[in-house]
C-alpha cells in the first residue's frame, strides 16, 4: 500500500522539501514552491535524466529554448485548434468536471445536474509588447517539445548530426488544467522532461521499443521498486491524432495507478506541419541512400515534477526501532537531497564543535554537506532519515584523539568507524555510482 498522500504533503513542509505558493496570501491553487530541500531534490531528478539520456549518449543533443514562441507554432502543432479538454459543470454544487473522468451522467458529488459539455482550451494565454490586442497574443508553451520540432533543422545541420539522433531538453510547460491537484502531480505551471528521437521511417518500431524499455529501467534504477511501476499501452481510441502508438510508464501514486511519463511514436506529423506552416523545407537528406524524407519520431516525455513525488512517495517508509517510530526516506543516495551530515556528539565541548565544522567543511566541496548541532544526538539522526540522508559523520570525545569518527548509513544503521583523513574516499565509494 502507498503511503498516504497527507503524509507526504505534511513532510514536505515540515522539512522545506515542498511549500504551497503563495501561501502568506492563503495560497494560490495548484502551485507549489519548491523549498531548500525540494529544489535539490528536484534538480537531481533532472541532473540524472540529463546525464543518461544526453552525457552518457553520443546520439543526444540537449537544447533550452525559449517559452514564449511564435504564435504560429502552435497552429501548426494543433494546440489551438485541439489542445481542449471537455468541461462540465454541475448546476447545483458548481463543481467542475472534465468530462471523459465522469462515469455516471450527473454530478459525481451530489447526484445534481449537469451542464452540456463545452471545449476548454488549455493554453495560457498572454500579450507581447505594450498592446493588448489580438495581434499580440502568445502562449505559453503548453509542452517543451516544440521548441524541439522548431530548432530540428538547426540542430541537425550545426551539430552534423545523422540519424538516427535525439534531442533532450528540460523547462517549464502551462497547461490551464480543469482539475488540477494531488499535490505536485497535476498542477498548471511544471516542468517537463522532453525527449525527440528523430529516425528513419521504418526503422521507428524498433526504436520505439527501445525507449519504453530504457526510459521503464530508468526508474528502477534510481530507486522505484518495481512492483510500484508498470507499463501500460494506449488502445486505439485512446490515441493522439497524430501518434501510431503510445505507452504509459505508470506508478501506483496514493490515489492509484497514475500516468508518470508517456512515450509516443508521433510518426513524421510535427516535422511535416511545421514545414507547411513555415515554408521551410525540413526533410533530412541522407548521404548514404541519397534519399530525402521526413524522419519519423519517438518522443519519451517525462514530468519532472511527478517524477520527484514517485521518487519521494517511492522512498518514504515508517518503521518501530527500540519502540519508538522511526520516519525514513530511503532515496537512491544519488537522488538524496543531502548526502553527509556531520554532527557533533557533544555541543558543548569546543573541540568537538570545531573538528564537525571541519569536516563539514572539507567534505562540502565534494558532496551536499550539512552541519547540525541543535539537538541531541538521537533527534540529530531522526531529522537526517527523514529527509533521506545516506549518511551521518558522528564526532566524539575519542574522535580527538584517534582521529577517528562513526560513518552511520540511513537504511541498515550501522556504524563505521573511520579515519578522518580517509573519509572522503570512503564516502565517494559509497555515494557515486
Ligand atoms: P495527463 O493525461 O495526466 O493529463 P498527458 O498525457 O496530457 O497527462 P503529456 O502531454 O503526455 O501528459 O505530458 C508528458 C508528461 O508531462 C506527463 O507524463 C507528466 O509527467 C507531465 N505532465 C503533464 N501535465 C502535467 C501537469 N498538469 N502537472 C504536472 N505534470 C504534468
Amino acid at each position: 500500500m502507498p503511503v498516504e498522500m497527507e503524509k507526504i504533503v505534511s513532510l514536505c513542509k515540515r522539512r522545506g522539501i515542498i511549500f504551497q505558493n503563495s501561501e502568506i496570501y492563503g495560497g494560490l491553487g495548484s502551485t507549489w514552491d519548491y523549498g531548500p530541500l525540494g529544489v535539490e531534490l528536484k534538480r537531481n531528478v533532472k541532473d540524472l535524466w540529463w546525464r543518461s539520456v544526453v552525457r552518457e549518449r553520443d546520439d543526444m543533443e540537449g537544447l533550452d529554448a525559449a517559452i514564449l514562441m511564435h504564435p504560429t507554432t502552435w497552429v501548426a502543432s494543433g494546440h489551438v485548434e485541439s489542445f481542449t479538454d471537455p468541461l462540465v459543470d454541475c448546476k447545483k454544487c458548481k463543481k467542475r468536471f472534465r468530462a471523459d473522468d465522469l462515469e455516471g451522467e450527473s454530478c459525481p458529488e451530489c447526484n445534481g445536474e449537469l451542464t452540456e459539455m463545452r471545449r476548454f482550451n488549455l493554453m495560457f494565454k498572454t500579450f507581447m509588447g505594450p498592446v493588448e490586442d489580438e495581434g499580440a497574443i502568445v502562449y505559453l508553451r503548453p509542452e517543451t517539445a516544440q521548441g524541439i520540432f522548431a530548432n530540428f533543422s538547426n540542430i541537425q545541420k550545426a551539430m552534423r548530426r545523422k540519424l538516427p539522433f535525439g534531442i533532450a531538453q528540460i523547462g517549464k510547460a502551462f497547461r490551464n488544467e480543469i482539475t488540477p491537484g494531488n499535490f505536485t502531480f497535476r498542477t498548471r505551471e511544471f516542468e517537463q522532461m522532453e525527449i525527440e528521437y528523430f529516425v528513419k521511417p521504418g526503422t521507428d518500431q524498433e526504436w520505439y521499443d527501445y525507449w519504453v524499455r530504457e526510459r521503464f529501467d530508468w526508474y528502477i534504477k534510481w530507486g522505484i521498486k518495481p512492483e510500484n511501476l508498470r507499463l501500460r499501452e494506449h488502445g486505439k481510441d485512446e490515441l493522439a491524432h497524430y501518434a501510431k502508438s503510445c505507452h504509459d510508464v505508470e506508478y501506483l501514486f496514493p490515489m492509484g495507478w497514475s500516468e508518470l511519463e508517456g512515450i509516443a511514436n508521433r510518426t513524421d506529423f510535427d516535422l511535416r506541419q511545421h514545414e507547411k506552416y513555415s515554408g521551410r523545407d525540413l526533410h533530412y537528406f541522407d548521404e548514404v541512400t541519397k534519399e530525402q524524407y521526413i524522419p519519423y519520431v519517438i518522443e519519451p516525455s517525462a514530468g519532472a515534477d511527478r517524477a520527484t513525488l514517485a521518487f519521494l512517495v517511492d522512498a518514504y517508509r515508517e518503521e518501530k526501532v527500540k519502540g519508538e517510530k522511526r520516519v525514513i526516506l530511503s532515496l537512491h543516495r544519488e537522488m538524496a537531497p543531502i548526502k553527509v551530515a556531520v554532527l557533533p556528539l557533544l555541543r558543548n565541548r569546543p573541540e568537538i564543535v570545531e573538528m564537525a565544522r571541519r569536516i563539514a567543511g572539507d567534505l562540502r566541496g565534494h558532496f551536499k554537506t550539512v552541519y547540525d548541532d541543535t539537538g541531541s544526538i538521537g533527534r540529530l539522526y531522526r531529522r537526517q532519515d527523514e529527509i533521506g540522508t545516506p549518511y551521518c559523520i558522528t564526532v566524539d570525545v575519542q574522535s580527538l584523539t584517534d582521529k577517528k569518527v562513526t560513518v552511520r548509513d540511513r537504511d541498515s544503521m550501522e556504524q563505521d568507524r573511520i579515519p578522518i583523513e580517509r573519509l572522503r574516499e570512503y564516502l565517494l565509494g559509497k555515494l557515486i555510482q
